[in-house]
């Protein structure tokens, strides 16, 4: 994210607490219809070209991480930041070398939190979608 992003983002925040707070209770908040939110326009030819290099990425048997994961166990202090900041509940307290596959929604926030620079994400897929899809979309919010 650039820092319009995080603009959008905190103004975006600000919007969602005026719809808590204006709202004479929980119940009676209106609902949200998340299919209201129009899809991004996918130009076809990086879509393809990226279906392509995954498909012979899989096809030469280079291991595909499923999540995160903590590359020297010796710079883990087990201070639990990526417990506390990981939204899917992947990792838990006291276990933090471990990363449950199945919750994991690599999200990323566990390796931005490690100040020891102790869990990594190098997956061939970063390079992949990065060099396939340049452009920028503009973030899209509905309340
Ligand atoms: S944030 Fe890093 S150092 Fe802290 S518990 Fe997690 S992996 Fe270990
Ligand atoms: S990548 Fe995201 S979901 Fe997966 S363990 Fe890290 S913080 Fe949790």
């Amino acid at each position: 994210p650039d820092e319009s992003d995080l603009a959008f983002a905190t103004e975006f925040g600000k919007k969602i607490m005026e719809k808590v707070q204006t709202a004479d209770s929980m119940d009676t908040l209106y609902p949200v219809d998340v299919r209201a939110i129009k899809r991004p326009s996918q130009p076809f030819f990086p879509l393809f070209r990226f279906l392509r290099r995954v498909i012979k990425l899989r096809k030469s048997g280079t291991p595909l991480p499923r999540t995160p994961w903590v590359e020297d166990e010796n710079l883990c202090t087990h201070c639990g930041l990526c417990v506390v900041r990981c939204p899917a509940g992947a990792i838990t307290k006291g276990d933090e070398l471990h990363t449950d596959e199945a919750k994991c929604i690599k999200c990323c926030a566990c390796v931005k939190a490690c100040v020891k620079k102790a869990r990594v994400y190098d997956t061939p897929f970063a390079a992949l979608l990065s060099d396939c899809f340049k452009k920028q979309k503009l973030p899209q919010t509905i309340l």
